[in-house]
């Protein structure tokens, strides 16, 4: 029955005003663009090789059990996360990706009008989950690519609800220490959750510190993200994890709905736990070749920033769309921020030869 004329529904405001989400082009949809047939993704951070053989068994196992819903809790994973990392089990909670707790996070803790504070240029879920809420968005610029901490020190206010740091950064690649976090927690009342958001922690210097051990004792407002996908290039099964004091724990566990992290990706989390040796001995391939990519892209006059992901950034400013394009036609598929820069992710040896060579022809 049309009642409201040609009215189908009435979303709210704030997701009216939302751009639909789209995710990075994929190997087939460049092929298809440009008429070529060997296009490799280096676009969304994957990992370039397939789960670690224990995983693919733990998950190949679990298929028996997908008839039943699996633990809401994940209480297993829990008890390994919390062993792994060094926490509690009550400091640990779990969520559909870390994208998904994140949007957890905006749920317990932001009402309309509360501001959230995220350095910009980072990570473009921040920015929708806080209209999707009807929040505001304070954000203090970088500076040479790299977060600014005092400037976001001096954008807190009595409304501050969130405070958001990825770190290392996406896309810029750039991280800091926990010393300089630690500096920024002093000054920031308990009453502002500071959210670490580590995607990439496996990649980055140790050096930098670990704000489980560093941090958490004395700042009960830090809660730290983390997540499977990268790392562990389990991106295709959703699951994220959070550490942080019991109360922010008990709170945004609230939210997560029901048998967010299903059973499979529960069952390959533990595996994949089991098998960090192969997993960082992966990750430390990725970091050579980071190493690599870096250097070359200096060389061929590159202002890179000092990277800590498993992502190169070119701050290529107007030149980044053409830069982008250009690669795309030789099949090779980046990411692009316009006006700004290229996030280029570090893949297997071979891929990041035909990146190198495309980038030496476009720029060299
Ligand atoms: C890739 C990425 C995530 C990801 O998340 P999942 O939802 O766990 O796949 C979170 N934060 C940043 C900054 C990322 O780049």
């Amino acid at each position: 029955m049309a009642s409201l004329g040609n009215v189908i529904g009435r979303p709210r405001p704030a997701v009216d005003a939302l751009p639909s989400y789209r995710p990075g082009k994929d190997a087939a949809q460049a092929e298809e663009e440009h008429g070529i047939d060997d296009a490799i993704k280096l676009a969304s951070n994957e990992t370039p090789w397939g789960p670690v053989p224990s995983v693919a068994g733990a998950l190949a196992g679990s298929i028996e059990g997908i008839n039943r819903y699996a633990d809401h809790r994940a209480s297993e994973l829990r008890v390994r996360l919390a062993d792994w990392v060094g926490a509690t089990e009550d400091e640990i909670t779990v969520g559909c990706g870390s994208v998904g707790l994140l949007q957890q996070l905006f749920l317990t803790y932001v009402d309309a009008g509360d501001e959230v504070l995220y350095p910009w240029r980072s990570f473009e879920v921040y920015p929708v989950y806080t209209k999707l809420v009807d929040g505001v968005p304070v954000t203090p610029a970088l500076v040479n690519n790299a977060f600014d901490l005092d400037a976001v020190a001096d954008a807190v206010t009595d409304k501050t609800k969130l405070i958001i740091l990825a770190n290392p950064n996406n896309p810029t690649g750039t991280a800091f220490s926990m010393s300089d976090l630690g500096t920024l927690l002093d000054g920031v009342d308990d009453s502002v959750v500071v959210v670490l958001d580590e995607a990439y922690r496996e990649f980055m210097d140790p050096a930098l510190g670990n704000p489980v051990s560093d941090l958490l004792p004395d700042h009960p407002n830090l809660l730290i993200t983390r997540t499977f996908s990268k790392a562990q290039g389990l991106a295709a099964l959703r699951v994220g994890y959070a550490v942080g004091h019991p109360t922010v724990i008990e709170s945004i566990d609230k939210t997560l709905f029901p048998f967010a992290v299903n059973g499979m990706a529960q069952a390959a989390a533990i595996a994949s736990i089991e098998a960090d040796d192969e997993v960082m001995e992966r990750v430390g391939r990725i970091k050579v070749e980071r190493t690599r990519m870096v250097d070359a892209a200096r060389a061929m006059g590159h202002d890179v920033p000092d990277q800590e992901a498993n992502f190169v950034y070119l701050p290529l400013g107007d030149k980044t769309m053409e830069v982008c394009t250009g690669l795309e036609k030789l099949g090779l598929v980046t990411r692009p921020f316009a006006g700004e820069g290229l996030r280029i992710t570090v893949s297997s040896p071979e891929e990041n030869d035909r990146l190198l060579a495309g980038l030496t022809e476009l720029t060299g």
